[in-house]
């Protein structure tokens, strides 16, 4: 735990979207890190919308957020806040700043605030623009609008104690007097984030490094006021694959679209996580561990870059640990958010019969389904070109040999492979080369799970009536092949 945190100082993180847009798979990963840092720690985590910019705030861009969040499973405590409506509040901080001599009303209009950047400009001086009412005598005061602007230091320096990027140092002469409360009354966004982290009760800022500026300027702020600054951490943002920075052509962006892609959702946790943050050498864990392990001295200082290999392989290893229940619920999830049709009764009920197969080796729910084709599918199957190919006059008489052998052998693995590898054995075949044939019958495809769990998952009248089809009508028991029989 950080140094300065007791036992009684509740861990309170938040994550502060601005709602112009989908969830960016950056921001996604910001909610975890804030997510499992809260979470790890018995404290509270917080969602705060950043809708103060009205013109390019949307209501479908906060339900697009929300959406990303719940997909992700991150649940946050009580309700959003939004920073619009908090705007009173705002101004009265802004107001408080004044009356405590933290800030000052400066009646310069744009246009003299122009001018004094030209002529700086033309000294060669920095043009950071200094008020001249920053210690102006109120009886000379105009009745004409005014800003608020913070008093901010001029000498010396402000210095972020960052948690990933460790002491960053800004030199206060190059930090001007920054407006908290525009001439109309409109707190700014750098004064509204302070407000409100203060008010939220907010002990730790974890968010993306393109903040690190802001920090320093928020950093008076809260010393302006006397309130107790946050402790911050800084991370790297994502970079693609190729180290560059993250686009629209290194693949998806939106968190919503991994889901549609059919990745699952403790999958991306797990690969979010890892992206930037480790923990040893662990790559995957559950998120009873990461919220254990997660901690900030573990968030690294370089960008982290995509890596799709890597997402699939933990999700994968995610389906295959997944409890059967759960993961044919994130599936159903997953047909709706891809605009694919809901399953039926008895697909449903066939799925959660062989999900205790369907899990290994699927990285990905569109995996997962397409070796669920035998339990989707209804007779009579049909069988897709390669698959068709096993299905000669041969093996179709084979599979009719085997019926009425399945027909009264007991339903359990052992005994429908000393079934099968019998009727092999018979026609000097090993058991691989009737697995073709079985496939074709039971699945109509080449890939599938095995013969075994197939037969075991559908049971004993659809595998029998499935051979059947196969077999055809006329099918007949070919003749053993010569030498077959001991
Ligand atoms: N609203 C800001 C953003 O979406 C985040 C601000 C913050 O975390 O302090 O980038």
């Amino acid at each position: 735990m950080p140094a300065d945190l007791s036992v009684d100082t509740p861990v309170v993180t938040r994550f502060a979207p601005s709602p112009t847009g989908y969830l960016h798979i950056g921001g996604g990963r910001t909610a975890l890190f804030n997510w499992l840092y809260a979470r790890g720690r018995g404290g509270k985590f917080l969602l705060r919308i950043e809708d103060t910019d009205r013109a390019r705030s949307t209501p479908e861009a906060t339900a697009a957020i929300l959406r990303g969040l719940e997909w992700l499973g991150l649940d946050w405590d009580g309700e959003p806040v939004s920073q619009f409506e908090r705007a009173d509040r705002h101004a009265e901080v802004a107001r408080d700043m004044l009356a405590r001599g933290a800030a000052y009303k400066c009646f310069s209009t744009q246009e003299e605030i122009e001018a004094f950047r030209e002529a700086a400009r033309a000294e060669g001086r920095s043009t950071l623009f200094q008020s001249p009412w920053r210690d102006a005598d109120p009886a000379t005061f105009p009745d004409a609008p005014y800003v608020i602007r913070l008093k901010a230091p001029r000498t010396g320096e402000t210095v972020i104690a960052d948690e990933v990027q460790g002491d960053v140092t800004f030199r206060n002469d190059q930090l001007d007097d920054m407006v908290c409360l525009r001439s109309d009354g409109t707190p700014t966004y750098m004064l509204a984030v302070v407000v409100d982290d203060h008010d939220m009760g907010v002990t730790h800022v974890i968010r993306g490094d393109d903040h690190l500026t802001n920090a320093a300027r928020q950093t008076q702020v809260y010393q302006a006021m006397e309130w107790d600054v946050p402790v911050f951490a800084h991370i790297p943002l994502i970079h693609g694959p190729d180290g560059k920075k993250l686009s629209k052509r290194h693949g998806a962006l939106g968190v919503e679209e991994y889901q549609a892609m059919g990745y699952p959702s403790a999958g991306m946790r797990n690969y979010l996580a890892r992206l930037g943050w480790s923990h040893g050498d662990d790559e995957f864990f559950t998120d009873a561990q990461a919220k254990a392990w997660f901690d900030l001295k573990g968030i690294g200082r370089a960008p982290a870059r995509l890596d799709f290999k890597k997402l699939e392989n933990l999700c994968g290893q995610h389906i295959a640990a997944g409890e059967d229940a759960a993961l044919l619920h994130e599936l159903e999830a997953y047909l709706a958010a891809a605009g694919k049709p809901a399953l039926t009764q008895g697909q449903r009920e066939g799925l959660a019969r062989g999900m205790y197969c369907l899990k290994e080796r699927a990285k990905t729910f569109p995996e997962l389904l397409e070796k669920a084709h035998f339990v989707l599918t209804d007779r009579p199957i049909d069988a897709d070109p390669k698959a068709a190919k096993a299905l000669d006059t041969v093996s179709r008489g084979i599979l009719s040999e085997l019926t009425p052998q399945l027909q009264s052998a007991s339903w359990t693995r052992d005994a429908l492979e000393a079934v099968v590898a019998g009727v092999a054995e018979t026609h000097g075949l090993g058991l691989g080369k009737l697995a073709g044939p079985l496939r074709a019958a039971l699945a109509g495809r080449t890939v599938t799970p095995s013969v075994f769990d197939m037969m075991l998952v559908i049971g004993r009248d659809e595998t029998i009536a499935r051979l059947d089809d196969a077999a055809g009508p006329n099918a007949e028991a070919p003749e053993a092949q010569p030498g077959a029989r001991a």
